[in-house]
């Protein structure tokens, strides 16, 4: 018998409840017990909701305060001293939270904990820090607590837990960073894995069945030591405790499978949604005394699954398994959303063709039960809409559009490659007249509340279009005089009627939609409602064209025309599932290309296209690298190439370090990037001393994510740090991102300092 089961739920609720307890806590408006009941409670619920729906076992060890990981660190003691020198017993829940977040008072600032994206989604996690003598102690009794509360409702429970292995490769400590490239990382082992055993055996008296160790890193690229790492733990942990099912996820297991199935445990997880698995061949040689869990359902994203076709692949192989056979989603589904069923103004075609937390997990219910011929009439129902919706999604004219489809196939033929930059420069260059090191900002600027009140009262139907415009244009009018006031050269609209920079251009095109209440956690109480781009994307009418000509009118220095690239769109969306990502991209990037003429023809003479999130996007593979960013620079080629010799197109970078991508970089052929630098220690300079930068490039001189205004010298010297490697007809100078977040004074007086370097370069020049 197949046995449907999950590797964790989301933990911030339904209606983000989780969120709203802990911002009261933390804003001193309501107890920690009052905290603790809503943990409680959310527990109790996703518990249920688990068992209802045909789980085999309640996930324990999933609910996290701010982060498991981090959860997972102070059980175990690894608390750096600058909170604490000693871990109090029991243990305080604001010791988590300062480590979070950082402690400030009168007496003290602590600053918080590194956090870092948790491989490539969009969740971040509390990084582990390490000291040179780190010891482990079993500090906390809460996941044992939580163990005991889900007993007592009745339920089975399976404990989830960080891996080992991974957990230290997801560490860093005074001499290393984050990674596997670190060996001597791995000298902690032997003291990590004394708290790992004495868990494990405590679950074991809790007559814990099974415990899940999630160790993603064994898909990754990893040496031979950490292979070795791999084997050694899992020796050791045999029989301590409760029976252990390795999960990995986020890739196939292919490449790796000689290291997985040598593990010795007593199952192993594996992610059949990422990459292609020959599922026949990859059990040929398993050892069938052992567990293998199949992630089918995808955990990573929201459309619903072709339960017959699933259905179908595993009962090839369902035969000689018996109860060894476990199915699954292919991961947590911390990253997909609580439920659909609420939904209420998403289009019927696209919403019954979703599947949150809740439709997944209804899902592998009826999978099982089809796996192990047992349907119920119910199931049967349940199949039959299923299969229905699948095919409304495949026919439904709201989701195809067959004009669209044509025009990306003829698009093959567009010429991607604009002249030669050589050839190109000096016409921008007499377009524009620019002095030597051009000064610019990344695009918005200070959101003030009444700025953001206008805008979400228009939305509301609260305040009319023609207010809304005037108000638009009054703070339009007065970003554009501030700016000639500073003196900047290539000036900016400011942006104040985007809320954000996806949401924005998701609204106003066709194929993408938005839901109320499909939050997904980002960090500890933050969380995203990433626009659904469920169908082929096109534009009904021009989206900035307006503004940006309205903003021009206002100067005769040029303005930029601002757009969010399509990878980027991409990136912080949910994609469809039923073409490749590179085709959906392709739309995305004809729909900006023409947008990009418009622009043009409307008189705007320098337009960027934000693509911060390209990075992002690299899969978790070397070896996969190139493909990804073949197809993410065309696209932004398909955006661009359209334009006259003498259209300046810029692009802005950030979040991420770009150094090991720069070559890819260099290929987008933007003829000006605005890129981070100065958060990152300005590592990028390094890059730019092994590799030539062609085009124009403007490395953030200050970091906007400071109210802290920037120092003159520091700017100043930057920027001749940049100019013993790029000639200094190449550089530009502006900040880090955009200002949006900031205020205006602050913002006002950081702006002047950058156009003072400015004068003083050109002077020295
Ligand atoms: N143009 C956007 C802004 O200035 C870019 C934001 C970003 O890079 N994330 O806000
Ligand atoms: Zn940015």
């Amino acid at each position: 018998m197949a046995i449907a089961h999950n590797l964790g739920l989301p933990r911030i609720g339904a209606d983000r409840e989780l969120k709203k307890a802990l911002e009261s806590y933390w804003k001193g408006e309501s107890s920690k017990d009052a905290l603790l009941q809503v943990g409680k409670e959310l527990r109790q619920r996703h518990w249920k909701a688990q068992n209802d729906n045909g789980s085999q076992w309640v996930t324990v060890g999933d609910f996290a305060w701010y982060d498991h990981i981090l959860e997972w660190s102070c059980t175990i003691g690894v608390v750096p001293h600058r909170y604490t020198q000693e871990i109090p017993q029991p243990f305080d829940l604001d010791l988590l939270f300062a480590m979070a977040r950082g402690r400030q008072n009168e007496q003290e600032s602590v600053p918080a904990c590194e956090m870092t994206k948790w491989y490539d989604t969009n969740y971040h996690y509390i990084v582990p820090e390490l000291k040179k003598d780190q010891t482990f102690k079993l500090s906390r009794t809460f996941l044992f607590d939580q163990v005991k509360e889900a007993q007592g409702q009745g339920y089975q429970v399976k404990v989830v837990l960080p891996g080992p292995v991974t957990y230290l490769a997801l560490s860093k400590g005074e001499d290393f960073g984050a990674g596997t490239e670190f060996n001597g990382k791995l000298d902690f082992l032997p003291n990590l894995l004394a708290v790992y055993k004495e868990v494990l055996s405590k679950l074991k008296e809790l007559n814990v069945e099974w415990v899940q160790l999630d160790e993603a890193f064994a898909l990754l690229d990893i040496n031979d030591t950490w292979q070795q790492a791999f084997k050694d733990v899992y020796a050791e942990l045999k029989g301590v405790g409760p029976k252990i099912l390795v999960a990995t996820y986020f890739e196939s297991p292919e490449p790796n499978q000689d290291l997985l199935k040598a593990l010795p445990v007593d199952g192993l997880h594996i992610d059949l949604t990422r990459g292609e698995t020959d599922l026949v061949k990859f059990v040929s040689d398993w050892d069938l005394t052992k567990v293998l869990s199949l992630g089918v359902i995808d955990g990573r994203n929201i459309w619903r699954a072709d339960l017959d076709k699933i259905t179908k692949e595993v009962s090839t192989i369902a035969q000689n398994f018996g109860d060894n056979l476990w199915l699954a989603p292919s991961c947590s589904l911390l990253h997909v959303p609580y439920d659909v069923e609420p939904e209420t103004k998403l289009h019927e075609e696209v919403k019954q063709s979703l599947a949150f937390t809740i439709q997944k997990l209804q899902e592998l219910n009826v999978l099982a039960h089809a796996v192990n011929n047992d349907l119920s009439a119910q199931d049967k129902e349940f199949l039959e809409r299923q299969n229905k919706a699948l095919e409304t999604r495949r026919t439904s004219a709201h989701i195809n559009n067959q004009a669209v489809k044509d025009r990306v196939k003829k698009a093959e033929s567009i010429e991607l490659h604009r002249p030669a930059f050589a050839d190109r420069v000096a016409a921008q260059h007499d377009n524009l007249n620019l002095p030597l090191y051009p000064t610019t900002t990344i695009g918005s600027f200070p959101q003030t509340k009444e700025i953001r009140q206008l805008r979400s009262a228009w939305k509301k139907g609260n305040v009319s279009d023609a207010d809304y415009e005037n108000g638009m244009k009054k703070e339009i009018e007065l970003v554009i005089r501030e700016q000639e006031n500073l003196g900047l050269d290539v000036l900016v609209h400011g942006e104040p009627e985007r809320n954000d920079m996806v949401e924005y251009f998701g609204e106003l095109l066709n194929g993408f939609a938005f839901t109320q209440n499909g939050w997904v956690q980002s960090y500890g109480s933050r969380c995203v409602k990433p626009p659904i781009i469920f169908g082929d994307v096109s534009r009904s009418a021009p989206m900035t064209v307006e503004w940006a000509k309205f903003a021009q009118s206002l100067s005769d220095k040029p303005v930029k025309g601002m757009l969010t690239g399509p990878v980027t769109m991409l990136q912080w969306s949910f994609v469809r599932d039923d073409q490749p990502r590179s085709e959906t991209c392709r739309q995305l990037a004809l729909v900006l290309r023409d947008e990009i003429l418009d622009l043009e023809a409307a008189g705007i003479k320098v337009i960027q296209i934000d693509e911060p999130a390209i990075r992002e996007g690299l899969p978790l593979r070397r070896e996969k690298w190139d493909e990804y960013l073949k197809w993410a620079v065309d696209a932004f080629l398909l955006s661009t190439s359209g334009v006259r010799d003498e259209t300046q197109i810029h692009t802005h970078m950030c979040y991420s370090e770009f150094n090991d991508i720069i070559k890819a970089i260099a290929d987008m052929d933007a003829d000006v990037i605005t890129i981070e630098t100065s958060r990152s220690n300005m590592e990028l300079l390094q890059a730019f001393e092994d590799f030539k930068y062609p085009n124009e490039i403007g490395p953030g001189v200050y970091d906007i994510h400071s109210p802290n205004v920037p120092d003159l010298d520091w700017m100043v010297n930057l920027i001749r740090q940049a100019a013993k490697h790029i000639d200094k007809k190449q550089l530009w100078v502006n900040p880090d991102c955009g200002l949006k977040t900031r205020g205006w004074p602050e913002t006002k007086a950081s702006l002047d300092i950058m156009v003072k370097a400015a004068k003083q370069l050109r002077q020295e020049a």
